[in-house]
């Protein structure tokens, strides 16, 4: 039942490190939800007919023009979002790669022959696979890569044919209609694209719950997952979500190594960052210098304006999310941790924060810190981290550093995750390989070709020969 029929108003969107207004989107309605899904029923007619060559040719135009506008998208990113100036100039290279991989990929989706003729009584069969697109796809995006995850969803959905439904997180919505920009002048058909903004709570389960939709494609944290799977009834879902990543730093690693990536990966965009590092477990051996180090590094790392260039850490998102990683340090102190470096806010910042805490700290091991806040523990050997590892409900990337390649494969082996990083950080990724979780961590995987595969339908052809 539809209760609104018209758009009654815009909010705002925030300079995430001033709290200036900087623009306005409207806030849409059930109804713009409704039109969107016709206007996507009528692009899933299109995507199906279009060649993979026009296809192509928009992706490689949408480089194009992505690179023209590449200082306007960085600085979108970076005041809208949480991101230094440079982290935004390499998040943009990063969707410049996504979206090129999707146009290289959409020359590459094929189907296998089926040998239908090795079963007895089908010696007069021959047939193939053919890769259809999967029809209306709902893009859902959060706040920390505004670009790049967009580009995660669209760049291999129109290389599948697809239409898309985009609702980009509700704080970095700019960026997300400057590439909707960039798509329709790249030559993307109208109807291949709509962009639903604002807060969810204001245009109903359509965007949803609606039978029309083929594919929900969502990113984002579990608590909203659960939400959405629960309304989504019977239709596909690739769930991309939160994790608490850990690190296993071994007697042997190189130590200067293994600390200078923890470092990066712990506090790269304020630890706003789904592979970030949260959890290091140190050999007994070597915890005393490497927290020693550790703490000293983050000392060195400098809070500003984003726009500054030198500055490592910016804002956080909002003050709800300030206070959830405060209260998140405080319930550590309350379970035992240590607090050794900052746990403090400061304007709309969160200072670099070392907790030390027993392998075993169920605050930790269990919740999913969305900032700047990394947990040391001491371990007595690989066995102890790989439990204290899984105790975790999520299960995104792991890392482990070592030289010891007898120990590195028992960790492959004994990790719950999706990804394991030998002798680098758990945020280490590239647009192509598939990327996901296992556990609370997601359902399905992303990455272009792996999106691509998930955005396509296989259909069976058989033909009886006379
Ligand atoms: P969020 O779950 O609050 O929001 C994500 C998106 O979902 C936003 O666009 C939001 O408006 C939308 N949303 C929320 N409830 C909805 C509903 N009921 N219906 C429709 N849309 C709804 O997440 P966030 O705060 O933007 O991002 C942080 C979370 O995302 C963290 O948990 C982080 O780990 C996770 N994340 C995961 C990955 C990954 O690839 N695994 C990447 C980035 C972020």
């Amino acid at each position: 039942m539809l209760t609104d029929t018209k758009k009654t108003s815009t909010i705002p969107v925030y300079n995430s490190y001033t709290g200036e207004i900087i623009g306005s989107v409207p806030q849409s309605s059930e109804q713009d939800v409704m039109n969107a899904l016709d206007t996507a029923k009528k692009g899933e007619a299109i995507g199906k007919k279009m060649p993979a060559s026009e296809r192509i040719s928009i992706l490689k135009k949408a480089v194009l023009l992505m690179e023209q506008e590449f200082d306007v998208l960085a600085n979108l990113i970076a005041t809208e979002g949480i991101k230094t100036i440079s982290q935004a100039k390499k998040e943009v290279t990063r969707a410049l790669q996504t979206m090129q991989l999707s146009a290289e990929e959409a020359s590459r989706i094929s189907g296998a022959t089926i040998p239908f003729n090795a079963v007895p009584g089908s010696e007069d069969r021959m047939g193939y696979e053919l890769k259809c697109p999967i029809g209306i796809v709902v893009a859902i995006t959060p706040f920390n890569d505004p670009l790049n995850l967009v580009c995660h969803k669209l760049g291999p959905a129109i290389a599948a044919g697809n239409p898309v439904i985009l609702k980009p997180s509700d704080y970095t919505p700019l960026v997300a209609i400057k590439f909707g920009e960039i798509l329709f002048k790249a030559g993307l058909p109208k109807e291949m694209l709509s962009i639903i903004t604002g807060a969810p709570e204001y245009f109903g389960d359509a965007l949803i719950s609606d039978d029309r939709i083929r594919l929900i494609s969502f990113t984002g944290g579990v608590t909203a997952a659960k939400i959405i799977q629960r309304k989504a009834g019977l239709k596909k879902m690739v769930m991309e979500l939160g994790s608490n990543s850990p690190v296993i730093v071994l007697s042997n690693a190189d130590l200067e190594d293994a600390v200078q990536s923890c470092v990066s990966g712990a506090f790269f965009a304020s630890g706003q960052n789904c592979v970030g590092v949260k959890r290091v477990f140190v050999d007994a051996a070597i915890y005393d210098s490497f927290l020693k180090k550790f703490v000293a590094q983050t000392a060195t790392l400098k809070i500003g304006a984003p726009l500054t260039e030198g500055v490592d850490i910016g804002p956080i998102i909002s003050k709800q999310a300030l206070n959830e990683i405060d209260q998140f340090v405080i319930e550590s102190i309350d379970h035992g941790a240590t607090l050794i470096a900052g746990g403090k806010k400061i304007g709309n910042s969160y200072i670099p924060t070392v907790l030390v805490a027993d392998c075993n700290n169920d605050i930790a091991n269990c919740k999913e810190v969305f900032g700047p806040v990394v947990t040391i523990s001491k371990v007595e050997n690989l066995e102890q981290a790989i439990d204290c590892c899984n105790k975790s409900p999520f299960g995104l990337h792991a890392a482990v550093f070592t030289n010891d390649i007898q120990n590195a494969h028992k960790a492959i082996n004994g990790l719950e995750c999706a990804g394991v990083m030998i002798n680098d950080s758990t945020d280490y990724r590239i647009d192509a390989m598939p990327f996901g979780g296992v556990k609370l961590s997601g359902i399905g995987r992303e990455g272009v070709k792996s999106a691509i595969e998930a955005m396509s339908e296989t259909k069976v052809v058989c033909f009886k020969l006379k």
